[in-house]
């Protein structure tokens, strides 16, 4: 049996900091992921910053309100989970994804929490564990699943590596330049063609 292990922002759905960044104009708000490989640096960077513009989790779900997933992202996760178990595996967070989950019709998700007060200030975050999208293909490889994970940056590549197949989607050309063990895609056509490259599946019909 397969598992086909996604990264989600950047993959099918848009940045959501980024989204924000513009919807605010704090420019300082873009770094992500892809520029920044330590999540926890990034995210106190984050969270500074938004109590120095005095902004929290209700201006943040307001502008994710507006927010739709990327153009064929749906289609593309039907077409998967007609052939695979599909599980979302993000770093972003529950308070976040859940109006997106909506337009992709619940798939599965594993990523974090935030902790907010009542004002809707972000006091806190809480990472689901240490090294979250590595430990989930671990987990699923321990029950013997055989992986195929895909993603776009930095936050990615522990995933794709412990992954029985990994591919980069939509990355940047500096991450697929550090990373050329990966097949790189940039269309769901072609992630496609990739999935089912890797797949068992192929081999057996
Ligand atoms: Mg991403």
């Amino acid at each position: 049996m397969e598992i086909a292990c996604l990264d989600l922002e950047g993959v099918l759905i848009p940045e959501i900091w980024i989204a924000f960044a513009e919807k605010t104009s704090i420019e300082e708000l873009k770094r992500t992921t892809r520029d920044e490989p330590d999540y926890d640096v990034l995210m106190n960077y984050r969270l500074d910053l938004l109590r120095q513009h005095g902004l929290g989790l209700n201006e943040i779900q307001e502008v994710i309100a507006t927010l739709k997933p990327l153009d064929g992202a749906l289609d593309f996760v039907n077409w998967l989970r007609e052939r695979f178990q599909v599980v979302i595996l993000s770093d972003t967070f529950y308070d976040f994804a859940s109006p997106f989950m909506k337009q992709l019709g619940y798939p599965t998700l594993l990523c974090h929490k935030l902790e907010a007060d009542e004002n809707g200030t972000l006091v806190n975050y809480h990472l689901r564990q240490a090294n979250p999208k590595r430990q989930a293909i671990v987990g699923f490889k321990s029950m013997y699943y055989r992986t195929i994970a895909a993603g776009d940056s930095y936050n990615d590549t522990t995933m794709l590596a412990e992954a029985d197949a990994g591919i980069l989607f939509h990355a940047p050309d500096n991450v697929i330049a550090e990373f050329p063990q990966f097949p790189a895609v940039h269309t769901f056509d072609d992630l496609k063609q990739e999935f089912l490259r890797a797949s068992i599946r192929t081999l057996e019909l």
